[in-house]
């Protein structure tokens, strides 16, 4: 689910600058030990990607999520 608010502003692809992943919110898992959105947010550790790609993501070194279409690339 995108949050149209603060620091994500709907963005689909949001990368966790702790753990280096990019997670897809257009298929984001809510499961305890999944996702975690809006625990990367409240950490402050959320940053958004211009442009708005998964390419964009995997260029500045970001990995898919373990939830991610796909999966780790590593
Ligand atoms: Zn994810």
């Amino acid at each position: 689910m995108r949050r149209t608010g603060s620091p994500t502003y709907g963005k689909r692809f949001v990368g966790n600058t702790n753990k280096k992943e990019v997670h897809d919110l257009d298929n984001e898992k809510t499961g305890a030990n999944e996702c975690q959105i809006d625990e990367i947010i409240n950490a402050g550790n959320a940053i958004t990607f211009n442009p708005d790609t998964i390419a964009q993501a995997h260029s500045q070194g970001y990995d898919n999520c373990a939830h991610y279409i796909g999966g780790s690339t590593h």
